[in-house]
């Protein structure tokens, strides 16, 4: 196998691997692309990552293969330059670049002008004419050298740099003259010779094969492990190195060095963006030594500085540079990022690669070259990254305005959100009901908060991670929220919190950043997310494309219409839980739980009946005729047990009961793993009048929507946590008996849908008898999760970060699916149910449907839908068709 490629100059650019970036790496494929279609590349070589491999299997040996063809590649530069490397009266010098195949941080940095010493300086010198730019070179070929390939200090030859200016009264680099760099060079030598107890390599084939080295070694370096476990880069990977003739930025006022990008890469302007330097070398741009001039005179004059753009100073070079950028655009369809400098006024690339951007520029630039015709709408389709998409949904601050920062927590639910501080979820639903704006500050919540999470702009902890009940929960109900903030402290009776060092009461206003993590005093303005304009256009797009329908979950009138307004098809979870918790119905969900017998639970659940019934008519008429899949009750009853006394006494008022009873039929009701206890189904088998009523309650909704002449409602009823045949048969009697007295005292008839979530593993092994009584399932992917995992999620938290770190698990599985195990056993349900029932309706709900890896995966099941939280919708449809194409 050919170990290196050369480009520029006479190189052959055919062979195929010479532009595969697995091969190259991504900046050598790219250097031989723009070689390939005619443009000015600097020659060079690139040694193969598989090279890298090798090298670090066999201990760090180099093959004698590559040894030869270093060699020849070296000359193909001498002849194209017209210069031999180590030449001490006119030598080649080159940079030695690493380059992967994607670009990572913490592999070795640039080395430029490498095969300087103390002769061919010299050389340098006399043939450029210029003494200062020959020891300037040299210095900083020595400064980088001994940083990076030596291992030396960075710090002591900047120190030595700051002496000698100092001594000599200057301030800049640029009042160094030829004498002084050349002084400055004999003492960086001393530092080298004392630290390490050699001189510096003189030897200009041993200076190459050092550099050569560090960058093979600099891919087992700590930094570049730690990025690549951080980023699922496979370790296997290696990097290629790339050596290249050396172009001077740095000779003169007619040269120059700088960076562009194509557009603009926080807006998606289609306007050139960048910084140039005069008389300068590569970093110098991004090292902040100087302060950068703009590339145009329309930049220079936005921003009012009085340095001359590049188009205005080198109008010639940068006319050219413009040209550059049109065709590099047209060739890789795509806006770049790119490197160039100017030698005595004509241009050189060194780099180009498709540029990063913010998700606004991103989705700009994907509809923008769509109309260009630069790109198909389907890779218009795959440009934009459906996550990012979350940045644009919510309210984000206003960049331009100021902020007092008190504290930061962990950004856990995107979104900026101002209000009163609040210190309990009763509070938050009174204040709200006045119409205040409240935040939600809490040592961590529980699933007695979610009244008053719904009621608050955002949600503040100060425990728990990323995927805390706080983080989940605000993150299904697009609430922002910011998650174990460590400085606040809750001081419950007093009403007070301290963030920090700042003392702030119940009332006062504060905001949350859940994009950072920040807290800060006061209401920081926000800006409204753009929903129309190419946002609009994308999601037309996508939906074209996808096969799969797109669902949400939602339980209120909000959020139904912000799904519809994200583009939700209809419901794929209502939770009805969520209805019991609202602060007025709670007494007589108590009442219900807490009672000693049949009679009594009717007599309470005849008061909940109405305003269930209520919450469905409002639910139906929202969605218009689109599917609507309730769950009936699930959560362990506990959940809804009063806790504090004056909980107790208001109930054993009106139950007219003593309070004794009431706390020994609570204390009965306890359990050690209410997850695994009396919940879901299990409710419905041990109290039929519980799904009996809340069934009642749909059928009369959906009789009552539809009567006044909507859309006809076609109701889909779930039985939660199913685990045979038999518990389904029995609730689907139930269920089908409840629908036929409510269609008779009605004296009409609905279509309606009864199935199951699929969500123990016992179900979806037996998805084939449990699909003869259930028209579709539901793929609960959260408890189905725990449960195949034994992994609770209200206790993972604090071990499961250790586990993605150590990589046991690549993702978190709660927050994208786990496709090998859990997968497993979705797939053979999925082929066990349409077995036993063809065109079965088959679906996803849970926070999976909202993650596009977990997306992708249902689209090869050929899933019918998949189901998310509103502010996930347009993630999912982007997804979906990503997945599609
Ligand atoms: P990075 O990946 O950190 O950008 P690069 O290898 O691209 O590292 O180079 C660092 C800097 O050195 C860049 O500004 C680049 O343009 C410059 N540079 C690299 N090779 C050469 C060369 N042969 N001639 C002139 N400048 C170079
Ligand atoms: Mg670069
Ligand atoms: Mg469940």
């Amino acid at each position: 196998m050919q170990t290196v490629y050369t480009f520029g100059g006479g190189a052959n650019h055919d062979d195929p691997r010479a532009r595969d970036k697995t091969v190259t790496g991504g900046k050598g494929a790219n250097l031989s692309e723009m070689a390939s279609i005619g443009l000015p590349v600097p020659p060079g070589f690139t040694i193969t990552t598989e090279e890298c491999v090798r090298y670090l299997q066999h201990g760090a040996d180099f093959s004698d293969d590559l040894r030869r063809e270093v060699t020849k590649a070296l000359i193909h530069i001498e002849n194209t330059v017209g210069k031999r490397f180590g030449d001490a009266a006119d030598p080649l010098l080159v940079s030695v670049r690493s380059g992967a195949r994607v670009s990572m941080p913490g592999m070795m940095d640039t080395v430029l002008n490498l095969g300087l010493n103390d002769e061919t300086v010299k050389g340098l010198a006399a043939v450029s004419g210029d003494d200062r730019f020959a020891w300037d070179s040299y210095r900083r070929f020595i400064q980088m050298y001994s940083d990076v390939v030596l291992g030396l200090d960075h710090g002591l030859f900047e120190e030595a740099l700051e002496i000698a200016k100092e001594d000599r009264g200057y301030f800049t680099d640029t009042e160094m003259n030829a004498a002084d760099w050349r002084s400055l060079v004999a003492e960086y030598e001393a530092i080298v010779k004392r630290e390490l107890g050699q001189p510096f390599p003189q030897d200009v084939q041993a200076q190459l094969w050092g550099a050569i080295a560090a960058v093979f070694d600099s891919w087992d370096s700590e930094r570049a492990k730690v990025y690549r476990r951080l980023n699922d880069i496979p370790g296997d990977w290696g990097t290629a190195v790339n050596v290249q003739a050396m172009v001077f930025g740095n000779m003169g006022d007619t040269s120059a060095t700088g960076v562009a990008f194509t557009r603009d890469p926080s807006t998606g302007e289609k306007a050139y963006y960048g910084e140039w330097l005069v008389n300068a070398q590569g970093e110098d741009v991004v090292a902040g030594i100087r302060t950068p001039q703009y590339l145009t005179r329309r930049a220079r004059e936005l921003s009012g500085s009085d340095k001359p753009s590049m188009e205005e100073a080198m109008p010639e070079a940068f006319a050219e540079l413009a040209r550059t950028f049109e065709l590099l655009e047209r060739h890789y369809r795509d806006m770049q990022d790119i490197e160039f400098t100017v030698e005595r006024r004509k241009l050189w690339m060194l780099q180009t690669r498709s540029g990063k951007r913010t998700a606004k520029a991103a989705l700009k630039m994907a509809v923008d070259m769509a109309a260009e015709g630069l790109i198909d709408e389907k890779t218009a389709i795959l440009r934009v990254d459906p996550m990012a998409l979350d940045q644009l949904l919510h309210p984000t601050l206003d960049p331009e305005a100021p902020r007092d920062v008190l504290g930061k927590g962990l950004p856990a639910s995107p979104g900026a959100a101002s209000g009163k501080i609040v210190l309990d979820a009763d509070t938050a639903e009174t204040w709200s009901a006045k119409g205040e704006k409240v935040v939600l500050v809490r040592v961590e919540t529980s699933p007695e908060d979610i009244h008053g999470m719904h009621a608050a702009q955002g949600i503040l902890t100060a425990r728990g991670g990323m995927t805390s009940h706080a983080a989940v929960v605000a993150r299904g109900m697009g609430r922002p929220c910011v998650s174990g903030a460590s400085q606040i402290s809750i001081q419950l009776s007093e009403r007070t919190l301290t963030v920090g060092a700042a003392q702030l009461m119940e009332g006062d206003t504060i905001t949350i950043d859940g994009a950072t993590g920040e807290i800060m005093r006061g209401q920081v303005p926000t800006i409204e997310p753009e929903l129309a304009g190419d946002f609009g256009t994308l999601m037309e797009w996508a939906d074209r494309h996808r096969r799969m329908k797109v669902r949400t979950n939602a339980e209120t009138p909000d959020d139904c219409r912000k799904a519809r307004q994200f583009g939700a098809e209809g419901i794929g979870l209502c939770r009805t839980e969520h209805m019991f918790f609202d602060a007025a119905r709670i007494s007589a969900v108590r009442q219900m739980i807490l009672a000693e017998n049949e009679a009594g639970r009717r007599r309470a659940l005849a008061k909940l009946l109405p305003e269930q019934r209520s919450d469905f008519v409002e639910i139906f008429t929202t969605m218009a005729g689109l599917p609507c899949t309730i769950r009936l009750l699930d959560p362990p009853l506990h959940e809804f047990l009063p806790q504090a006394d004056a909980d107790f006494e208001e109930l054993s008022r009106t139950l007219e009961v003593s309070i004794d009873h009431l706390r020994r039929r609570a204390a009965e009701l306890h359990e050690f793993n209410p997850m695994l206890g009396h919940r879901g189904c299990r409710l419905g088998i041990t109290y039929p009048e519980i799904y009996e009523t809340q069934a009642r309650a749909i059928f009369e909704a959906a009789c009552q929507v539809t009567a006044r002449g909507g859309e006809p409602v076609v109701p889909e009823i779930m039985i939660p946590l199913v685990g045979t045949r038999r518990e389904l048969a029995i609730l689907r009697k139930l269920v089908t008996e409840t629908a036929a007295q409510v269609f008779a005292e009605r004296e009409m008839q609905l279509d309606y849908l009864i199935g199951t979530m699929i969500e123990l593993p016992r179900a979806a092994l037996m998805a084939g008898e449990i699909a003869q009584e259930a028209r579709f399932f539901s793929f609960g992917t959260n408890d189905l999760t725990q449960t195949t995992l034994g992994l609770s999620r209200d206790d993972a938290a604090n071990f499961l970060s250790a586990y993605v770190e150590k990589g046991i698990y690549a993702r978190d599985p709660f927050v994208s699916l786990d496709i090998e195990g859990v997968g497993q056993l979705i797939s053979l349900a999925a082929e066990r149910g349409r077995a036993a029932q063809p065109g079965i309706k088959l679906g996803i709900c849970g926070e999976h449907g909202g993650d596009p890896a977990s997306i992708a995966f249902c689209e090869s099941l050929g899933l019918d839908y998949v189901s998310a939280s509103p502010y996930r919708v347009p993630i999912a449809r982007l997804a979906a068709a990503q997945a599609a194409l």
